[in-house]
């Protein structure tokens, strides 16, 4: 699939816009058209439904998204949260070190080396070629293009500091004018108040987990809650990301849903193991083909001090394999670290065991923003329906924008009339459309491309015997259902049993 067909019918269709696109749009910012906000409320209502209403050991929170900035040093955010980066003097881009390919090409005068910038090794590999071009054409290149041998490839961070020098940026066309990289704190910062000096600097949340940190003492005085327990949030964090990417995948500001489960340190291991499998399922039930699903655990050099273990669940997405959603086992780690910066005890007293001790978190994190793209991206399919081609989007009815469009399938005889009832009836229950103009086949074709599961038609035999046709999206079946039964036949398909 071709993500630029995907971005433009997105655009096309109002599922997603850049934001402020009348000013030129701001990089690294998004809207969300009506179809899009539907599809991505869809997605977060299934998940806050599925990980918080149906379940006895789970519970919501809602926290500010900027908090005492002491939290974000007991986080160590202040401290670590930062990408090294690299400038280019001589065009003023800017890269992810960590994201900058070198190749290393021998050649008997001396090695030339070429940065790429990519998402992954292999998306650098892929525009090799492109850039190896455009540097031949401007007689950048010792020898020819085709001339030259396999190269080796490192990234900017591991490529020795006496090479830097060496280095043809991924937008340059002469080597040395690539800086060293250099620390850029993600965090946004802003001042809470009249007075805009360091005492009233505050920072905007680049993740939601904190919060929850923050009011677990809360959450166990209410005294609804007993451990083993998750604390749950959605909301908005914000990271001023160096370089935002493939579309809504890697932006500044994002959504975030995310669960801490708090249990005995021996029982961290097997909730790990739980939600690990709980959350690989929650995406394939869904509709992501688990083929195009991965989970990557981590290799002991990858994992954060304090983890003994963390999970990547990861998606093929036209542009490289990425990460959607993370779990990690965190230890007493964050507990503990706000017990120390607060002078707060957070320890949990135990009444089954009759134990006092600091709880472990199990942290499942996902984006989203990633999981909308995710799941436009599984639904996108071109195919033949009726001689003709057609762009279609196959979302799980539970996420798709749409539940069910309705066509009266000409504008007399009473069939606008019969249509608009049927369309009010739907609408106190479900997300529905009305469409009286066009060919019948056009508007189903519309229908198809915004992912709406049903159409419903009001056609001659409606007036004879009171039954309108059904059609599914996915195969063009029609079938004949009673004008009364209407809303239960909608609910029965586009609320089916999610439960695995
Ligand atoms: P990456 O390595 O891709 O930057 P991360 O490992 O830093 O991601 P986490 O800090 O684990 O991400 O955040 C948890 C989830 O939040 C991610 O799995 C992703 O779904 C989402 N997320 C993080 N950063 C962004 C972003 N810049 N844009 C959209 N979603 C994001």
């Amino acid at each position: 699939m071709d993500m630029e067909k995907l971005v433009s019918l997105c655009k096309r269709r109002g599922f997603i816009f850049p934001s402020s696109e009348i000013y030129g749009g701001l990089n690294g910012f998004w809207d969300y058209g009506p179809l899009g906000v539907e599809l991505k409320r869809n997605i977060k209502e299934a998940w806050w439904q599925d990980n918080v209403r149906s379940r006895d050991d789970m519970v919501g929170l809602d926290c500010s998204i900027i908090m005492n900035p002491k939290v974000w040093e007991a986080s160590g955010h202040v401290g670590g949260f930062s990408d090294p980066m690299v400038d280019c003097r001589e065009t003023k881009d800017r890269y992810r070190a960590d994201q900058l390919y070198v190749f290393k090409f021998e050649l008997p005068a001396g090695p030339l080396m070429v940065a790429v910038a990519g998402g992954t090794a292999q998306d650098a590999k892929d525009s090799l070629d492109e850039r190896l071009s455009k540097l031949g054409n401007k007689n950048a290149l010792p020898i020819k293009k085709k001339d030259l041998p396999t190269p080796s490839v490192i990234t900017y961070t591991e490529l020795p500091e006496v090479d830097r020098i060496l280095v043809i940026g991924p937008t340059a066309t002469s080597a040395g004018s690539l800086t060293e990289p250099r620390q850029f704190n993600l965090m946004f910062s802003t001042n809470v108040g009249a007075l805009a000096d360091a005492s009233s600097k505050a920072y905007l949340r680049p993740e939601t987990a904190q919060g929850i940190f923050a009011n677990f003492k809360n959450v166990c005085d209410t005294g609804r809650v007993k451990l083993p327990f998750g604390i749950a949030q959605i909301g908005k964090s914000f990271r001023n990301e160096i370089t935002p990417r493939n579309f809504i995948f890697r932006s500044r500001e994002f959504e975030q849903m995310e669960i801490e489960f708090f249990c005995h340190p021996s029982e961290a291991a097997q909730w790990y193991a739980y939600w690990r499998k709980a959350r690989f399922d929650w995406y394939v039930r869904h509709g992501l083909q688990s083929g195009r699903l991965r989970l990557r655990d981590h290799d002991p050099d990858e994992l954060a001090f304090y983890s003994t273990a963390t999970a990547d669940i990861e998606y093929e997405f036209p542009f490289g394999t990425s990460e959607l959603e993370g779990i990690a086992h965190r230890g007493d780690y964050d507990l503990s670290q706000h017990t120390k910066f607060s002078g707060k005890d957070l320890s949990y007293f135990d009444e089954e065991k009759k134990e006092r001790y600091l709880p472990h978190v199990i942290e499942p994190s996902a984006g989203a923003d990633r999981a909308t793209l995710a799941f436009l991206c599984e639904a996108y399919q071109e195919d033949e329906m009726g001689g003709e081609t057609r762009t279609v989007l196959k979302f799980h009815p539970r996420l798709a924008p749409i539940k069910a469009a309705v066509f009266p399938l000409v504008k007399k005889d009473g069939m606008p009339e019969k249509g608009e009832k049927i369309y009010r009836d739907l609408k106190r229950h479900f997300n529905v459309f009305f469409d009286e103009k066009g060919a019948i086949g056009r508007r189903y074709r519309r229908q198809d491309e915004a992912g709406t599961p049903l159409g419903i038609t009001i056609d001659g035999q409606t007036l004879e015997d009171d039954t309108v046709t059904f059609r599914d999206r996915d195969t063009g079946r029609q079938w004949r259902v009673p004008s009364a039964g209407v809303v239960q036949a909608v609910r029965d398909l586009v609320e089916p049993s999610t439960d695995a």
